[in-house]
C-alpha cells in the first residue's frame, strides 16, 4: 500500500502541491489525470525521489515506511520505478548494459551477460522490439513512440512492486499502444500496484483503471471509478474548478 498524505512539495519557490492526499492499492490499476500543470509530473518525480523538488510537508509511505528518508536508489530496491514524461538520452550507454546494470543493482542479484540478455530478448519481443534495438544508446535518436517503448521494456524485465508511468502512451501508434497496453496488462498482479498518469481515453479502455483521481492546482479534487474517465471526456475540468 503506499500512503500519501497532505503532501506539499515546492518548486524553486513555488507551491506546486498543495495538500495531496492519494492512496494506492496493491492489485488495483489507477489513474490520474489533470490539467497541464496541476502536478501530475511533480508527484511522479516526488515520488521518485528527485532532489530538484522541495517536500516542505507531508508523508510518503510505502507498507507504512517513510520512504521521503531514501534516496532513489533505495526507493528503487523498495520496489518503486518511475517511466519518465521526457526520458533523457544518454549517449554511450547501450539499453542492454543500462538494464543489466539496473536489473542487478534493483534486485541485488548478478544474472551474467548471457542470462540477462535471455530475460532482456524475451520481454523485448512482447513489445515488438528487435534485437538490433537493444544495442542502441539509450534513447538516443529515439522517436517519442520508441522511447516511451523502452521504458515499457524497463517495467518488464526490472519488474517493480510499484509503477508510475507519466504519460507513457502519447506519442504511441495504435499498435505500439497495444504492445504497451498489453505489458503493463501482463505486468499487473494482486501485489502490483499501477499509477498511469494520463489525459486520454484512449489508454484506459485498454488498461482499465479501478480507480481514478482527478488532480488539480496541486491536489486531488475528485476520485471514482472508470466511469470517471467519459465524464471528463465530455465536460472537460472546468466544472470541478467550482467544486
Ligand atoms: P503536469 O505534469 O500536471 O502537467 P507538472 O508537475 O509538470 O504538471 O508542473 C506543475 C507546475 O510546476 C507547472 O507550473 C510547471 O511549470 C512547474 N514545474 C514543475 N517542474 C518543473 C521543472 N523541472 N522546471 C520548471 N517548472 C516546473
Ligand atoms: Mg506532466
Amino acid at each position: 500500500m503506499l500512503e500519501i498524505k497532505n503532501l506539499h512539495v515546492e518548486f524553486k519557490g513555488k507551491e506546486i502541491l498543495r495538500g495531496l492526499n492519494l492512496n494506492l492499492e496493491p492489485g488495483k490499476i489507477n489513474a490520474l489525470m489533470g490539467p497541464n500543470g496541476s502536478g501530475k509530473s511533480t508527484l511522479a518525480h516526488v515520488l521518485a525521489g528527485d532532489p530538484k523538488y522541495n517536500v516542505v510537508s507531508g508523508e510518503i509511505l510505502l507498507n507504512k515506511k517513510d520512504i521521503l528518508l531514501l534516496n532513489p536508489t533505495d526507493r528503487a530496491k523498495e520496489g518503486l520505478f518511475l517511466s519518465f514524461q521526457n526520458p533523457v538520452e544518454i549517449e554511450g550507454v547501450k539499453i542492454h548494459t543500462f538494464l543489466r546494470q539496473a536489473y542487478n543493482s534493483v534486485h541485488g542479484k548478478k544474472l551474467s551477460i548471457l542470462e540477462f540478455n535471455e530475460l532482456l530478448e524475451k520481454k523485448a519481443s512482447q513489445l515488438s522490439i528487435p534485437k538490433e534495438f537493444l544495442s542502441r544508446y539509450l534513447n538516443k535518436g529515439f522517436s517519442g513512440g520508441e522511447k516511451k517503448k523502452a521504458e515499457i521494456l524497463q517495467l518488464l524485465v526490472l519488474n517493480p512492486k510499484i509503477a508510475i508511468l507519466d504519460e507513457t502512451d502519447s506519442g504511441l501508434d495504435i499498435d505500439s499502444l497495444k504492445l504497451v497496453a498489453e505489458g503493463i496488462n501482463s505486468f499487473m498482479n494482486k501485489d502490483k500496484i499501477v499509477l498511469i498518469i494520463t489525459h486520454y481515453k484512449r489508454i484506459l479502455q485498454l488498461v482499465q483503471p479501478d480507480k481514478v483521481s482527478i488532480i488539480l492546482n496541486g491536489k486531488i479534487v475528485l476520485e471514482g471509478n472508470g466511469e470517471l474517465v467519459n465524464e471528463l471526456e465530455e465536460k472537460g475540468y472546468e466544472w470541478l474548478d467550482k467544486k
